[in-house]
């Protein structure tokens, strides 16, 4: 008898699967998902099966044997590998790479997948304690301490002096089982009364219980989408199911957790980067077994794998933050539709401010728009005002105009906000003498100035020196800072006005809980500046903002990439939503050099419904996405030469263009050097998704058989939302 033959999938850069033999000594079946140890090359890696297969066309004297299994049970279910084989080929990314970043990067090692031991407690559904045996009294009264309390944590169990081993019975007996850190025992918060629409969405809603339905959940910020978000939950929960919830990066702060944890303690499970492996393990395990009824996560939370799951969340889903911008560039918005699509289950994607994708399907019938048009509670939307600083004088970037509304905001004993867009405010070093300009080493940029530390970095590699006292060409040491900065913008503000000001930005949350602290500060509601970038934007609240000033915008909302224009609208009507949430109204003040650009008249005259609408017009007279689908192969290699020569070679192999069928490059990238590598890009497009999809295969194939310089990287982007 022939040995069992199976096709595995590896982590590595070709786009294939690799045949193995299962040897009988495993004593196991192979089962799909399962992980293996196997020997690849030199290394010995983690791979995962796929299935059995019949027949391979390599040598069988050449074939290589599976060592090792390292779990009892496969680690992806059927339905993941499914979608996963699909994300694969959809992404045109090597499926054993895809597969191994649906694992928790615990799993990624070839260690065995030995849980975290649980930190708490509760009592097991339906568990009494006559099971136990009349002698057992330490049994017995574990037992109730575990019932008074709700759960017990592993302190708790220390202090009360309780064994290992009795609690190990109980939990051996199916009386106790693992708890999450909030008692569940506690009593859920009840939401607020809901309002008439958002009554009326819940039951449209409702309506689709149990089936596929695709809503897009279109209403402003703080029209109370996240309430019905948690309504939905709570009824899909009560249906016996589980609960996929998306947030972004930057959306997942402690108060986002809080406020779910508030409703359904106990009940709730995040996954995001900022958590520790193991954590992260232990919830991901938890949602596995189906004791998590709600996983709330970030990006690559899409791929937890949930038993019960019946409804899927993904809020503010026009975030950037949910397509990965490395490696396997998936979007997890449309991996999450995908995710519906296979379970049968409603997906609903919320935003104050819709992607224009998502507004297309809407109107090709694909979503279904739910809509709140109003402020939840007592507030009302703050009206954005256009300030023309064309010949203005500025300080800092901050006209007068604005500096007067900042000085009467304050005196009515309000806060206010003033936001950056990084670009174009990061400030540059240069020699007023002779010129010279800090540029960064390794790539074509300048070095920003980090004032109080003395420092130069790069943002683009992370490089770092020290401010230099003279001019390294002629000596002197007469300086000029380009650009105000945000930590200049601070001092500023500070010899400016007696009120307090607070900076919020990458520097001044780096550390654990600081962005908690500066957040307490400003909710004490004292008048006070916030200053601050885009983390200003997402997921807080601060309810005595009543001034908003946008110092300089038009460089995105201008912007000769579309998605930029796209991005910095719905950047704008973000911050404008930080205004005037609670009962006193709120004003954004926008400082422009282009007050009568139709775009911004749009966006302040009509909001973000009549601006999107005039940029889907116009996408679709420039056959741009979503009235067309595009793709971009990118390849960096430390000659720029090398990175052009490899595309123009995959151009050669790709169908010549017709009407329907574009292809444009190699372009070296606007920054074309980066960290000491050059960059370059082929964009395709195509008026089909099969006529796409077939010629990224075609120039997947060539790329891989092309005999390639050392050190040349290449990579693809289906539905890229940046084109370099
Ligand atoms: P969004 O997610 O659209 O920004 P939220 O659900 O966070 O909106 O609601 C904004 C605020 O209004 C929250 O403080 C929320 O508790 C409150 N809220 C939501 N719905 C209602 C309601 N029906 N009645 C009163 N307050 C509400
Ligand atoms: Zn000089
Ligand atoms: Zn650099």
């Amino acid at each position: 008898m022939s040995d069992t033959l199976v096709s595995i999938a590896i982590p590595c850069p070709l786009r294939r699967r690799f045949d193995y033999l299962w040897p009988a000594a495993l004593a196991r079946e192979p089962q799909p998902g399962l992980r293996v140890k196997l020997p690849f090359g030199r290394r010995e890696v983690v791979g995962i099966v796929l299935a059995r297969s019949d027949n391979s066309d390599i040598d069988p004297a050449k074939l290589k044997a599976v060592t090792e299994v390292l779990d009892e049970q496969p680690s992806l279910s059927a339905e993941l590998l499914a979608l996963g084989e699909w994300a694969a080929s959809y992404y045109h990314h090597p499926i054993g790479d895809c597969l191994a970043q649906m694992l928790p990067v615990a799993l990624r090692r070839s260690k065995p997948a030995a849980s975290k031991p649980a930190e708490h407690w509760q009592l097991a559904e339906g568990a009494t304690p006559d099971a136990l045996p009349a002698r057992a009294r330490q049994q017995r009264a574990l037992f109730s301490a575990v019932a008074e309390r709700g759960v017990l944590s592993r302190d708790e169990l220390k202090t009360l002096g309780f064994s290992r081993a009795v609690l190990n019975e109980l939990i051996k007996g199916q009386l106790l089982c693992a708890a999450s850190a909030a008692p569940r025992a506690a009593d859920a918060e009840r939401g607020p009364e809901l309002n008439a629409e958002q009554a009326a969405v819940l039951h449209t809603l409702a309506d689709h219980d149990g089936q596929f339905g695709r809503f897009l959940l279109d209403g402003i910020t703080g029209s109370g989408k996240t309430e019905v978000y948690l309504r939905a939950i709570a009824r899909a929960i009560a249906n016996g199911k589980q609960c996929l919830v998306l947030v972004p990066e930057i959306g997942l702060t402690p108060q986002t957790l809080r406020r779910f944890e508030r409703r359904f303690p106990g009940r709730v499970r995040s996954l995001h980067s900022g958590m520790g492996d193991s954590e992260r393990l232990a919830n991901w395990q938890a949602a596995r077994r189906g004791d998590a009824d709600i996983v709330l996560g970030t990006r690559s939370a899409v791929f937890a794998e949930l038993p019960r799951l019946g409804l899927v969340v993904v809020d503010e889903e026009h975030d950037s933050s949910y397509k990965q911008q490395d490696g396997w560039r998936y979007s997890a918005r449309d991996i999450a539709v995908k995710r519906a699509a296979d379970r049968d289950c409603p997906v609903i994607l919320g935003s104050a401010t819709p992607s224009l994708d998502s507004l297309h399907n809407a109107d090709r019938g694909r979503y279904q728009v739910l809509r709140l048009r109003q402020r939840a509670g007592n507030a009302c939307e703050a009206p954005i005002r256009l300030l023309d600083i064309r010949q203005q004088p500025l300080q800092h970037g901050l006209s007068e105009a604005l500096l007067n509304a900042t000085d009467k905001a304050l005196a009515a004993g309000n806060q206010v906000l003033l936001f950056l867009n990084r670009r174009g405010f990061a400030p540059t070093l240069q020699c007023h003498c002779c010129g010279w300009i800090a540029d960064c080493a390794a790539c074509d940029a300048r070095m920003t100035v980090h004032y109080r530390r003395r420092q130069l970095r790069c943002h683009h590699c992370e490089a770092i020196r020290a401010m230099p006292a003279s001019c390294p060409d002629c000596g002197n040491s007469q300086w000029i800072y380009d650009g105000p900065g945000t930590e200049r913008l601070e001092l500023f503000l500070q010899q400016r006005f007696s009120q307090p000001v607070l900076r919020i930005d990458r520097d001044t949350t780096a550390g654990r809980g600081s962005m908690a602290e500066l957040v307490n500060e400003v909710n004490k509601g004292e008048p006070c500046i916030l200053v601050g970038t885009q983390m200003l934007a997402k997921g807080h609240h601060f309810p005595a903002v009543t001034l908003v000033g946008i110092v300089d915008m038009d460089a995105g909302l201008f912007s000769a990439d579309y998605r930029a224009t796209e991005n910095s609208a719905q950047l704008l009507l973000q911050v404008a939503g930080r205004a005037g949430r609670a009962d006193r109204p709120g004003e954004v003040l926008l400082q422009t050099h282009c007050p009568a650009h139709p775009a911004l008249q749009s966006l302040s005259q009509h909001g973000y419904r009549d601006f999107a609408a005039a940029q889907l017009a116009e996408r679709r007279l420039l056959e741009l996405p979503p009235f067309s689908y595009s793709a971009v192969i990118r390849c960096d290699a430390p000659q720029l030469s090398d990175a052009e020569q490899f595309l123009q070679q995959l151009r050669d192999a790709l169908a010549a263009p017709t009407p329907d069928w574009q292809v444009l490059g190699p372009l070296p990238a606007p920054m074309t050097r980066r960290a000491g590598r050059f960059r370059a890009s082929l964009i395709l497009q195509a008026a089909q998704r099969g006529l796409l999809h077939r010629q990224l295969a075609q120039a997947c194939h060539t790329a891989e058989g092309l005999s390639r310089r050392g050190q040349l990287r290449w990579s693809v982007d289906v539905d890229p939302i940046e084109m370099f």
